[in-house]
């Protein structure tokens, strides 16, 4: 059974303007991500990408369609059920989302608080995804004080705190120069293979999914346009 199944998803945002019809940012989506896999979502600006990513972090309601979840339907959830399952889904960000007020540690340390992790277990926790992620030496300095490649690693370590069983990647290297980028997919890739984690990569470049995805979902104007294995969808000539 695959892990994340949507099956004719549909979201609907009202229309800025009255009576003007209303906006359908997903159209009719249905696709399964195995677990282990990491699924590719291309497409260009306002393709619906990042609404779908809300949809099975279910940080939004889904206007129609199933979104199963580990066998569950999230959509059918009440609202106190879903921090279970928004737990077992990590995220990381194109423009990395870090307290500048709190150093590396202390990020790392935000979501092993917010489930009330004990602290002597945080800080072991810490050490760990600090050392997973190349950044020991850097656990007292503060974000303004990383690079753009380091402040990733700070977001991947952060958001793997708490063993998530999901990675949901946002354009996270979109802010990135290539080498960097590059680093940062390996990255990936190790708590891929090292982790067992699944996860899914949001973007807009076609190098970035050929790089790390095995499967590939290719959407446009809300809708999936072409899915399956990266190989026979970016077959060269
Ligand atoms: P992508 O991530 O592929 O760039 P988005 O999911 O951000 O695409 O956007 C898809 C479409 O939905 C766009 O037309 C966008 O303007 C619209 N949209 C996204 N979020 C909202 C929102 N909160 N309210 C209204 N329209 C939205
Ligand atoms: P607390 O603030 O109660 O010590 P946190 O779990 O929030 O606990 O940890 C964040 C703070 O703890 C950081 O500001 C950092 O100074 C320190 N810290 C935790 N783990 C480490 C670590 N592995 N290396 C260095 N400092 C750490």
């Amino acid at each position: 059974m695959a892990l994340i199944t949507l099956t004719d998803v549909v979201k609907e945002y009202p229309s800025p303007k009255r009576r003007a019809p209303a906006i359908r940012a997903v159209d009719g989506v249905s696709l399964s991500i195995e677990k282990g896999d990491i699924y590719g979502v291309i497409g260009y600006s306002g393709a619906g990408k990042s609404t779908m990513v809300r949809l099975i972090n279910a940080l939004e309601p889904t206007t129609s369609g199933s979104i199963h979840v580990d066998g569950v339907d999230i959509t059918k959830l009440p609202e106190t059920k879903l921090r279970s399952v928004r737990a077992g889904i990590g995220m990381i960000f194109q423009q990395f989302n870090l307290f500048n007020s709190r150093n590396v540690a202390g990020n790392v340390a935000y979501p092993l608080r917010v489930a009330k992790t004990p602290k002597a277990e945080r800080e072991k926790r810490i050490a760990e995804l600090l050392e997973f992620v190349g950044l020991s030496e850097k656990a007292r300095a503060f974000p303004d004080q990383l690079s753009g490649g380091q402040k990733q690693r700070v977001g991947i370590a952060r958001a793997l705190a708490t063993n998530p069983s999901i990675l949901l990647a946002d354009e996270s290297t979109s802010a990135l120069d290539p080498q960097t980028t590059a680093d940062v997919l390996q990255l990936l890739k190790k708590a891929n293979e090292e982790l067992g984690v699944t996860i899914i990569v949001i973007t807009h470049e076609m190098d970035v999914v050929k790089e790390i995805a095995s499967h590939v979902a290719v959407m446009e104007h809300g809708k999936v346009v072409e899915q399956g294995e990266v190989f026979d969808i970016f077959a060269n000539p």
